[in-house]
């Protein structure tokens, strides 16, 4: 039940987030203020956090105002709680799903209003619906050893997990097999889910499973990885950011590894 008469309001410019600022916190601003609303175009309701509404817009200019600050999405896992942060994701999520389903991606037609997550087109009656791309996360584990890779697409000088995007027709456990092939010419065995996490950045889902390595001889494939290689506890290269499924994975495998040594 909702208690409160406040919601949260995440206002978007591009991929900032507004965000109060009071005695150097950070917070997602509670009271529809009219200096919050009055550029909103179209307000949308995107869900619910501890027990009050959330509600989503976005600005076509920034409003400059004190006490207040935009804040690239990503840095914003820094500065809120971990919560609030995947409700500003999720926020985002469903703004880029309202601004690429205004038209029919099949006729063109401008589409109307279906149900909350979905737009219709009123010529073909095509449905659509946030289009969020699935990419899967693998861990590899070798021995006392783990499988890590530096892509070159990396911002820094971090390591990470093989992942890659699903292709269509394809199950999680084929995907998983194709993309460490790809991109490290080894084979796996003994696929075991970990978790998911959303990833709006701008709409994914990343779904992290563990994996033995099965055979193969380690080759970096050099269109898409600088390095791979594998690194025990005591060994490990420098980890990716905490808001990463990739360390969340890498962390339970390192607390594993010292319960069992
Ligand atoms: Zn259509």
């Amino acid at each position: 039940m909702i208690m409160r008469v406040n919601s949260y309001w995440f206002v978007f410019y591009k991929n900032n987030l507004l965000l109060k600022k009071e005695g150097g916190r950070y917070s997602v601003p509670l009271s529809p203020r009219a200096l919050l609303t009055c550029n909103a175009k179209k307000i949308y309701a995107s869900g619910c956090l501890n027990k009050t509404n959330c509600k989503t817009f976005e600005v076509k200019r920034k409003i400059n105002t004190d006490g207040f600050e935009w804040i690239g999405l990503r840095e914003c896992f820094l500065l809120l709680p971990e919560k609030t942060f995947w409700a500003a994701g999720k926020s985002f999520q469903f703004l880029t799903w309202a601004r690429d389903s205004r038209y029919c991606p099949a006729c063109g037609v401008k589409t109307k209003p279906y149900s909350y997550n979905a737009n219709m087109c009123p010529f073909c009656k095509k449905e659509i619906y946030p289009n969020i791309a699935s990419a899967v996360m693998v861990l590899v584990q070798k021995g006392d050893s783990l499988l890590m890779i530096r892509g070159k697409n990396f911002k820094g000088n971090h390591y990470g997990l093989v992942a890659g995007f699903l292709e269509a027709g394809e199950s999680l456990e084929e995907c998983a097999a194709r993309e460490v092939m790809e991109e490290t010419n080894l084979k796996i065995k003994n696929l075991k889910y970990f978790s998911s996490q959303p990833w709006p950045f701008p709409s994914g889902l990343m779904i992290g499973f563990f994996s033995d390595y099965a055979g193969g001889k380690l080759k970096a494939d050099p269109g898409e990885v600088a390095e791979a290689a594998f690194f025990t506890v005591s060994s490990m290269p420098k980890l990716p950011s905490k808001i990463s499924l990739a360390r969340k994975m890498t962390d339970a495998w390192i607390k594993e590894q010292k319960k069992r040594f």
